[in-house]
């Protein structure tokens, strides 16, 4: 077999900062460059030389440190038009963030503009050369719209980085399929959970915001700004209550609605963007909660965004309910509030306590265990690198692997792996 060097500088037995080389005769491409949660929690050791980065998606754990690697190397960089579009409006707000924090500066909103210089448009499908015997492909992965898994081939090698990736359809997206390769590195955000019946998930979820209304509640509801926003927005057009869309979320739509190819259903986004009433400032959230209603807003772990604002005003209204619709990651003010019920001001450190009801549905936009096994078969590998999750689920998922691949790897953080 041809010689090629694996190199994990990010997201390797952990989800966050997610950045993986790949060198192949003198030549050094980079899969992805992302921040942990933000710029200045754990960010990657950027290698010296890259020649090409390949950006899976706008999600900042992938993309957050990609304007860095730019000041750095002035490589050309390659994804799809709704992808750079969307990161561009991420890596803005992390910069603001951190300006605001008044932390260290890793890259300006000049480094970002410069960068888009440099930016390269892909078709899904479209195959780019590298270098004589370098080329790849991006796959739809049905992760969010624009998102993609990498098909590389170095030589007649076929290498399949899956990126974040979903397998099953959701209201925004068909779910990803994925071609023979003989090196697979694969996410493993879920690698030892089984998600629950999505349908079933989505009824629970819209008799919760349906009973906090008849109780003459207020539902706030949590939603990441790229994709849940959207999918969340749908599930709820058809019920009789004003709906609300606050926040980071309202551009995202916008740029969703400019890329219709991306989506599943173009016009039902149209139409439930339409039925919600864009909130702009703090007069209209003001008024919004002075009959039942629906918010759906940022940020979608509590941390920061107009959320705050709503459960500050609504805290010991025992009628109302504060919803989360993804994921919380340990220390989020999420998670605080699932496990504590309580919040944390971040201005004064203060504790808020929450007597609203509270609620977590995990709308995941990763493949469950049964579908990464899935994957994994439908590749049928020879080798396999487990990416893109915590510890345990990135065992457990490399244990499974075994049973279909000649050699198995879990990197961590810093290791060089090469075949
Ligand atoms: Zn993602
Ligand atoms: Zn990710």
């Amino acid at each position: 077999m041809i010689k090629i060097k694996f190199s994990f500088h990010g997201g390797a037995r952990e989800v966050g900062r997610s950045c993986i080389q790949i060198e192949f005769e003198n030549f050094s491409l980079m899969l992805d460059c992302g921040v942990k949660l933000r710029q200045d929690d754990g960010c990657p050791v950027l290698p010296e030389h890259t020649d090409a980065l390949i950006l899976s998606h706008a999600h900042l754990d992938h993309s957050g440190m990609v304007p860095a690697l730019y000041r750095k190397n002035r490589l050309p960089i390659y994804s799809t038009d709704i992808t750079f579009e969307i990161s561009h409006m991420l890596q803005r707000d992390s910069v603001k963030i951190n300006k605001l924090r008044r932390e260290k500066e890793i890259y300006t909103n000049n480094d970002i503009n410069e960068m888009r210089k440099s930016e390269i448009c892909v078709n899904y499908g479209e195959k780019v050369k590298l270098r004589k015997n370098i080329s790849f492909e991006m796959i739809d992965a049905g992760h969010i719209p624009g998102s993609a898994s990498i098909l590389i081939e170095m030589d007649d090698l076929k290498i399949l980085y899956t990126g974040d990736i979903k397998t099953v359809d959701t209201y925004l997206q068909r779910g990803a399929r994925v071609p023979r390769a003989d090196i697979l590195i694969i996410e493993s955000t879920y690698g030892n959970k089984i998600h629950p019946n999505r349908k079933e998930l989505e009824r629970e979820f819209i008799d919760v915001v349906d009973e906090t209304l008849r109780r003459k509640g207020i539902a706030v509801i949590a939603a990441f700004a790229v994709g849940r926003t959207q999918e969340v927005l749908m599930m709820l057009r058809n019920l009789s209550y004003p709906i609300y869309l606050d926040g980071m979320g309202q551009d995202i739509t916008r740029i969703f609605m400019q890329y219709p190819k991306y989506l599943r259903n173009p016009e039902l986004l149209k139409e439930s963007a339409r039925t919600a009433r864009w909130i702009t400032n703090n007069e209209e959230r003001r008024k919004a909660i002075l009959k039942p209603s629906i918010i759906v807003t940022t940020a979608g772990m509590l941390n920061g965004g107009p959320i705050l604002r709503y459960i500050q005003k609504l805290k010991n209204d025992k009628k109302s309910s504060v919803i989360l619709t993804g994921y919380q990651v340990e220390g989020t003010n999420g998670r605080l509030l699932m496990e504590n019920g309580y919040i944390v001001d971040e201005s004064n450190n203060k504790k808020i306590s929450v007597k609203m009801e509270k609620h977590q549905f995990d709308f995941s936009a990763h493949a469950g265990r049964n579908s990464l096994e899935r994957i994994a078969r439908d590749v049928n590998p020879e080798i396999a690198f487990v990416v893109h999750g915590d510890q345990e689920p990135a065992t457990e998922l490399g244990k499974f692997l075994t049973t279909i691949c000649e050699k198995v790897y879990v990197p961590e953080v810093g290791d060089v792996i090469e075949i």
